[in-house]
């Protein structure tokens, strides 16, 4: 079987397969919808929140999206907090909407500096909200989500978190890290096909939707809430088989424990960056803030990483990630998120090892 090491669509389970191919039924019957709210449930508990969540059916950049057309209206001052691909695309969204988007950056590779998202709140009262990537997949960096919060917390702002590849693997109280619209994705840390995001809005979160003019329709969350207040219902038609393999899916996770599958991929994580370590290879992220779920490696020392992903996937069916936009051919990333255990990263590390010197790596 392939070993698909990339950090989403991951592999899923048999029993979450075998789900994904049951007969439809009626997505407004009583057992459809009764599936719907025990997902819901369910998803509360592993967000550890009491706030509102919402099935949307769309890929993770659909839930952003609809993040910010819930809760912005044009001409709104947002700080947008990014460190790679997905918190410019977090941006651009906003941007693309009419929001009067202020950027702070990182050097890729690097997590947030609080002391600039300090400043820049200081420097504009008028800056309605702060939208920030949990764990930026691009690059392989965790951003400090705890030190953010309370960084942005006195400022009473709109706290806006893409945690698509963080939440369910890496810590995120919902609540209690007063996130006030969570937003992730059923391909990443949650073992089932893509095709579903899952939201998380607060009352903050109600508030600003009230006043958001950006017009909407199949992202509103109004609609969301108004149908699934009828019993578990959805405006649109859902992906229905994402939803009978999430109920499965969700049902391994709370039987494993929330911490128990955050030590998991703490360990796997710490076990690949130890691992390419030892090969000799340089990891691309700051590793005081490397991330749990994907694990990003430089091509240095004479090595092709577009060529070693060719050979990993050619001659070990073992398939790897490689850079996105500035970082294409500059690094390869290896996903360690959802469905994956020390025999998979170990495959991974024991491919590389004679799979590097073909690839044009000269060391070790
Ligand atoms: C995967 C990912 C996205 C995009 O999700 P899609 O499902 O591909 O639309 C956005 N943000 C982060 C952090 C991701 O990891």
């Amino acid at each position: 079987m392939t070993n698909l090491r990339i950090p989403g669509p991951t592999p899923c389970p048999p029993e979450v397969l075998e789900a994904m191919g049951r007969q439809m039924i009626n997505h407004r019957g009583a057992e459809f919808q009764r599936m719907v709210l025990d997902v819901t449930d369910k998803l509360k508990k592993l967000f550890l929140t009491k706030n509102d969540v919402f099935l949307l059916t769309g890929s993770g950049t659909g839930g952003l999206e609809a993040a910010v057309v819930n809760s912005f209206s044009p001409g709104d001052k947002v700080l947008a907090v990014s460190i790679g691909v997905f918190g410019d695309r977090l941006a651009t969204i906003a941007r693309t909407y009419g929001a009067d988007v202020t950027v702070i950056k990182s050097e890729w590779g690097k997590a947030a500096d609080t002391k600039l998202i300090k400043a820049a709140l200081d420097k504009d009262p008028a800056i309605k909200a702060v939208m920030v990537t949990h764990n930026e997949t691009s690059t392989g960096v965790t951003n400090d989500l705890t030190t953010i919060a309370q960084t942005v917390k006195p400022y009473d702002k709109l706290f806006i978190v893409d945690a698509i590849s963080s939440i369910g693997s890496i810590e995120l109280p919902v609540d209690e890290w007063g996130v006030d619209v969570m937003v992730t994705g059923s391909q990443k840390s949650w073992m089932v096909p893509p095709g579903m995001a899952m939201v998380a809005i607060s009352e903050k979160g109600w508030k600003a939707n009230a006043a958001a003019k950006i017009p909407r329709f199949y992202w509103d969350f109004g609609k969301a809430k108004k149908y699934f207040e009828k019993g578990g219902q959805t405006p649109w038609t859902p992906a229905v088989s994402i939803v009978f393999a999430l109920n499965v899916a969700l049902d391994m996770m709370l039987k494993e424990g929330l911490p128990n599958i955050q030590a998991r991929h703490h360990k796997l994580g710490k076990m690949t960056r130890d691992g390419v370590k030892a090969l000799g290879l340089k990891l691309f992220a700051d590793e005081a803030h490397a991330s749990d779920t994907v694990t990003a490696i430089l091509g240095t020392d004479g090595l092709d990483a577009k060529l070693l992903n060719k050979v990993m996937r050619d001659e070990y069916d073992i398939v790897l990630s490689g850079g996105q936009m500035e970082l294409e051919g500059k690094i390869f990333r290896i996903g360690h998120l959802g469905w994956v255990n020390e025999k998979d990263i170990k495959a991974v590390l024991d491919a590389l090892k004679t799979a590097l010197p073909k690839a044009g790596f000269k060391k070790a």
